[in-house]
């Protein structure tokens, strides 16, 4: 059975799992640690204001991985569904890496941020940055601490807006790498599916998102770059035989 038509408008949903076979660490590998840091240290407002040092110093390591990690087939499976779908190709990354775009995937949002950009904690001016930064880094306008431009525990998601219109107007919402743990990437699934949507989750976790259980239309408990080439590769043809 076809779970992609070429009808479909598709929103995609991509967590921390679509770049694990690029050899980046998933958020809850490890217990709860992130690359064997606490969460509320480096990931949180607070842990910011305690310690920015520790807090830079984590992201600057993140940054620097970032040169040392490539796309992988789950990362160029998607460029192609993209290349196929044009405008009806729609995708929410809560990954602060840059590794979709690295890819070649062009309709992509960063809900969570991304590691290449930092922001001024006193103008809110946000920058691009491509290297390691000093020690405690400051604005170049108002001098006032520079931060990492990504969304911390407790804080609101980029794009919301834009995400909610696209969820409503989807008719295939699929969630790929993501434990559904994370608020408010965790609710895409039922928004999208009270619209009308059929929904698909790509996870080799077959518990994943069990709080989800009834919006859930598909499943495939397979690793992303598996699952994605074989759904891309099943899509492409009947692409092809529409085209034709
Ligand atoms: P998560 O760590 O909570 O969940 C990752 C999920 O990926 C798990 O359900 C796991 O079963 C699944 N997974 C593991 N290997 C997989 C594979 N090969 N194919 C498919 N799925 C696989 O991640 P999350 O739900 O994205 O939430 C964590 C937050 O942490 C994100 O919002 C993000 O901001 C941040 N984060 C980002 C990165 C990154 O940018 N690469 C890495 C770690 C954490
Ligand atoms: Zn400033």
């Amino acid at each position: 059975m076809l779970l992609l038509s070429p009808e479909d408008r598709v929103v995609i949903l991509t967590g921390a799992g679509v770049s694990a076979e690029s050899g980046i660490k998933t958020f809850r590998d490890c217990d709860g640690l992130w690359e064997k840091h606490n969460i509320e240290d480096v990931a949180t407002p607070e842990g910011f204001s305690r310690n920015p040092r520790l807090v830079w110093k984590f992201y600057n390591e993140r940054r620097t991985q970032l040169y040392k990690v490539k796309p992988n087939l789950a990362h160029t499976a998607l460029v192609e569904l993209e290349k196929m779908l044009g405008d009806s190709f729609f995708l929410i990354t809560q990954n602060v890496d840059n590794l979709h775009e690295r890819a070649g995937t062009q309709r992509l949002v960063h809900m969570h941020g991304e590691l290449l950009k930092i922001r001024c904690t006193g103008c809110d001016r946000v920058f691009h940055i491509e290297t390691k930064q000093p020690d405690l880094p400051r604005c170049s306008e108002c001098q006032a601490l520079l931060r990492p431009h990504i969304v911390w525990f407790g804080e609101i998601p980029f794009h919301m807006d834009c995400i909610h219109l696209t969820l409503k107007k989807c008719s295939l919402f699929i969630a790929i790498g993501t434990s559904g743990q994370v608020h408010p990437a965790s609710q895409f699934i039922q928004i999208a599916k009270s619209f009308g949507a059929r929904t698909l989750v790509i996870n080799p976790d077959p518990d994943t998102y069990k709080a989800y259980t009834k919006d859930i239309d598909y499943f495939i408990a397979k690793p992303a770059g598996d699952a994605l080439s074989e759904l891309v590769q099943e899509y492409s043809e009947s692409f092809a035989a529409k085209i034709c």
